[in-house]
């Protein structure tokens, strides 16, 4: 892993930091991996999502563990109902604690939360798509992205950084992203005969590199170079990206993974909240 993570252990409990975002002291970021929580299989551990059919006490009883570590009261997250499309929602002080309880009381229809306000931890839940963290230190403003092929071919990551521009005046040069882990070109191949978005054949992404290749047994997909690109395109610099390269499908024992475990999972989650 990169000097630019660390995987942080507290018992238990392990999560990914972004070091970069944290030497800002703007802010508290952290993405899960599946240990330290009480959830049974096939979502143990620390299973963070009730849309996947777990115990709703078991999933409010992980985020309290895993929040309390970063000590956040996990009754005021706010999360949202992802659904793969390329809906960014403001979030605002009235919102706390949507979603915290109830997966049907998230914010609706939602795949990207942007705010400018302190003390809001946003949550998204994630199994190997791909987790966006961006913040904007000037006018001290955050987005929390979840990025899977769909959201991926929608450039969603794009278009949240024009919102970011639109409504807290963000200028992409000024802002620091991070991309956690998620699936790796390893682990996500389309078969031949299975039709894949022009997106994928079309976009040649940063330093001409393609974001998806033909193999032997199809076409493997780089959602995370893909969204790196996304970032460049928006104009972010280079030197404020941070990638964590490795594959969620490629580690059980720290993540749950949607394609490996072929859908019967759990979710970890990435927590951004300004300070
Ligand atoms: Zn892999």
């Amino acid at each position: 892993m990169n000097q630019d993570f660390e995987l942080k252990e507290l018992g238990q409990i392990k999560y990914f930091n972004c070091r970069e975002l944290d030497n800002t002291n703007l802010v508290v970021n952290a993405f899960t991996t599946r240990t330290g929580g009480v959830s049974r299989t096939p979502f143990d551990n620390l299973n963070l999502s009730y849309n996947v059919g777990d115990e709703e006490s078991r999933v409010a009883e992980n985020r309290k563990i895993i929040l309390d570590s970063l000590n956040i009261d996990y009754r005021t997250t706010i999360t949202a109902q992802q659904v793969h499309k390329d809906k960014i929602s403001l979030v605002r002080k009235e919102d706390k604690g949507k979603g915290a309880f109830k997966y049907s009381k998230g914010i609706a229809q939602t795949d990207a939360l942007i705010t400018d306000i302190p003390g809001i931890p946003l949550l998204m839940c994630y199994a190997d798509c791909v987790p966006i963290f961006i913040l904007d230190p000037v006018k001290k403003a955050i987005a929390l992205i979840h990025s899977g092929r769909k959201g991926t071919e929608l450039e969603l990551t794009l278009k949240t950084l024009f919102k970011m521009k639109k409504i807290f005046e963000s200028h992409p040069r000024s802002c620091l992203a991070a991309i956690f882990p998620s699936i790796g070109p390893c682990c996500y191949c389309i078969k031949e005969e299975n039709k894949i978005d022009d997106y994928w054949l079309n976009e040649i992404k940063y330093n001409g590199e393609p974001i998806s290749l033909q193999n032997k047994s199809g076409r493997s997909l780089d959602l995370r170079k893909a969204n790196y690109g996304q970032l460049i395109k928006g104009g972010v610099e280079e030197k404020n990206i941070f990638v964590n390269e490795i594959c969620t499908a490629d580690y059980p024992e720290l993540f749950f993974s949607y394609r490996r475990d072929k859908g019967n999972t759990g979710r970890m989650a990435a927590i951004f909240m300004l300070k």
